[in-house]
């Protein structure tokens, strides 16, 4: 889940991104309303969480200008204690929750993850590939009737690769979806995640779920629609 965070706190902003990306969500960080307004209107994300005193333009502002877009993605805001009348604001402008502070970073993990279950009530909670599934809410895999563990990052990937079965992702896409890159770290990290994924996954005789694209990317399997090989 990628998650962009506007918050000028320095120790807040660490904390919640500390917080966040444990539990294996991929951040994006902003700390004035310049930059969280550019990200906000330029990149996409899963959900945005939303300080509303900013350096630069207010947490308001931004979220009046993402709803005015048509953008419809979740926002949660957090307040200083006492600013009742932005969360009133906030709710208005259309913001889909807020925290006051000081909260909890549990607090906020499990307020994004109730969004995230209301946005993917249409059936989307559980991703399945064949004989492999996985439960976006439990964070849970499970492959004819086995289940995997999986660390944070591994389960992000299979996620990200379930999504879209038969698609191919390059690298590119990968690192900026499941760890946040915007750059080539010039590393086979993806190519180590993918290699420990098929050792979990691919425990039963046939052909292997996740395909290589030599110089291209991977590809989940789709097994609706099986390709040549
Ligand atoms: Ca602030």
């Amino acid at each position: 889940m990628k998650i962009l965070l506007v918050e000028d706190e320095t120790e807040i902003g660490e904390l919640i991104k500390n917080g966040l990306e444990k539990e294996g969500f991929v951040l994006d960080y902003c700390q004035d309303g310049d930059s969280g307004m550019e990200h906000a209107m330029t990149r996409s994300y899963d959900a945005i969480v939303l300080d509303v005193m900013l350096p630069g333009r207010s947490g308001l502002e931004i979220l009046k200008v993402i709803r005015a877009g048509h953008n419809n993605v979740p926002v949660i805001i957090i307040t200083a204690r006492g600013e009742t009348e932005d969360r009133i604001k906030g709710l208005d402008l259309g913001a889909d929750d807020y925290l006051p502070k000081p909260f909890f970073v549990e607090e906020l993990i499990a307020r994004l993850r109730a969004i995230w279950r209301r946005s993917s009530e249409t059936g989307m909670s559980v991703l399945s590939v064949g004989t492999l599934s996985a439960n976006l809410m439990k964070r849970e895999v499970v492959r004819s009737g086995v289940q995997i563990e999986m660390t944070p990052k591994e389960f992000s990937l299979l996620a990200f690769l379930m999504r879209a079965p038969g698609r191919v992702l390059t690298r590119t896409q990968i690192l900026e979806q499941v760890w946040g890159y915007h750059f080539d770290p010039g590393t086979n990290l993806v190519d180590v995640y993918i290699r420990r994924l098929r050792s979990k996954i691919d425990i039963e005789e046939g052909v292997p779920l996740i395909e290589t694209l030599r110089g291209v990317g991977y590809r989940m399997q789709d097994p609706d629609n099986p390709e040549e090989g």
